[in-house]
């Protein structure tokens, strides 16, 4: 570990071990040593295929039979993504996540992942504003069920309690954001005065908006990421490295600092 970082990671460490409520932001790049790759950056489906189509959600909506077929049929094939999503085990970033909060420090998580690797690892609280891929979701009233708790004899399946549409819980482009999950977010950023954000460049609205509100009640921004985004000159400590190995080792320190306290 470079000296620069070293310091850093002091630095990033006394802040969380000092805020009264930290909250974790975290994206794609969290899972990418879960052999997960991103969208955007350095080896991104994006950026090696271009973007995909953004009127998804328009199309499942126009005709969902089509859609949970199309959708199916994907998860079942060999397409990069849907093999390395089906594979994948949390790694050591998702694990010390896990522990941060089990300690009593991280008090929520807010996911732009789908990839369901927080729950594996052990976190409770995570709030996944794009979704999760083992889940269904009502387009109607919002309710949430297991993939594998729900009855495929019929496609597009329906809800059992209004008689909505299921859709897949993972939001499509063109998707608006569940309200349930938005508005968590938003008390949780208002309650926070530390956000840790850890593989993502938050470009995306709504991620984009959380760290600017906890800016703006003179909070701190602590950040990890192996290359520098639009928050890094924001950031208190700017951590560059692959969140599998910074993550632990900041863990360690907050554990090391309350020893000492
Ligand atoms: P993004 O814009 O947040 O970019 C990924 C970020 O991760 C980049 O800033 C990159 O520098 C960083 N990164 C790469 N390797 C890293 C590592 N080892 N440790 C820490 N950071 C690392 O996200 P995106 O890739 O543009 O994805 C857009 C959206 O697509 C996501 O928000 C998500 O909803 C979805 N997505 C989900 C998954 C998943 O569930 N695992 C994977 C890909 C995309
Ligand atoms: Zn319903």
């Amino acid at each position: 570990m470079p000296a620069l970082l070293d310091a850093d990671l002091d630095r990033a460490a006394g802040a969380l071990a000092s805020a009264r409520y930290v909250i974790a932001l975290v994206g794609a790049g969290i899972s990418v040593e879960s052999g997960i790759p991103p969208f955007r950056g350095a080896g991104g489906l994006w950026t090696k295929r271009g973007e995909p189509p953004m009127d998804g959600y328009q199309r499942f909506i126009a005709d969902p039979a089509a859609g949970w077929r199309e959708m199916l049929a994907r998860r079942g094939s060999d397409d990069e993504f849907s093999r390395a999503l089906s594979e994948a085990a949390p790694n050591e970033a998702h694990f010390a996540l896990a522990r941060l909060e089990a300690i009593g420090v991280l008090r929520h998580t807010i996911s732009q992942n789908i990839d369901n690797l927080h729950f594996v690892a052990g976190s409770e609280a995570v709030t996944e504003i794009h979704g999760n891929r083992t889940k269904v979701r009502c387009i109607d009233c919002g309710g949430r069920w297991r993939f594998d708790e729900i009855d495929l004899g019929e496609i597009p399946p329906v809800c059992q309690h209004c008689g909505g549409v299921l859709k897949s819980d993972t939001v499509m482009f063109g998707e608006p954001i569940p309200q349930a999950a938005l508005a968590e977010c938003q008390v949780q950023a208002e309650l926070a005065d530390c956000m840790l954000i850890a593989g993502t460049s938050a470009t995306v609205t709504p991620a984009a908006w959380f760290p600017q509100m906890v800016l703006e009640r003179g909070g701190t921004l602590i950040e990890v990421n192996p290359e520098p985004t639009p928050l890094s000159g924001l950031a208190a400590a700017s951590l560059r490295g692959p969140a599998g190995e910074v993550l632990p080792q900041l863990v360690e320190r907050v554990l090391a600092m309350r020893q000492e306290a």
